[in-house]
């Protein structure tokens, strides 16, 4: 069987930079499941694995355009403070999740002062080359009430 659209992946991966450092990976955990074809994970790591068979192995190196997009400044406003609400106080680092007009976006803290927060809606990964370490540990095909929903389901089956 090979990796081809409708299928349910199984992948052991690991995520470096252009420096070397581990920025996510699947060890110590499950497999990451995902279903070729219908944008679960960035395009240049599903084009790498299309075609490719249980036990292959690969390293690719994607580009930031079929990555999370390059870094863009105009991602990068200033928000009244008193937009922010609740209690918590907020901090550099933070990092909340907004709707856009192209849906749910996470956006991250970079600056606080007395009246504004500075927000940066990039990717914390736009920019960035992505070094995938990746072995493929599973393919099956996908069920139907799985392609309806457009994401893998557990062995346990529906749990949501
Ligand atoms: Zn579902």
């Amino acid at each position: 069987m090979q990796i081809s659209a409708n299928m349910v992946v199984s992948i052991d991966y690991t995520l470096t930079d252009d420096q070397g450092t581990v920025i996510d990976s699947s060890e110590g955990r499950d497999p990451l499941a995902y279903i070729q074809g219908v944008g679960n994970i960035i395009p240049g790591l599903e084009r790498a694995l299309e075609g490719k068979a249980k036990g292959d192995s690969l390293k690719v190196t994607i580009p930031p355009k079929d990555g999370y997009g390059e870094r863009s400044d105009e991602l990068t406003q200033q928000v009244p403070k008193h937009l922010f609400e609740g209690d918590t106080e907020i901090e550099a680092g933070m990092q909340f999740q907004t709707m856009s007009e192209h849906g749910p976006q996470v956006v991250t803290v970079v600056a606080v002062d007395d009246e504004h927060v500075t927000v940066d809606a990039n990717h914390p990964l736009a920019g960035e080359n992505l070094n995938f370490d990746v072995t493929v540990v599973d393919i099956r095909p996908a069920s139907e009430e799985e392609l309806e929903h457009g994401h893998v389901h557990g062995p346990e089956g529906h749990a949501h």
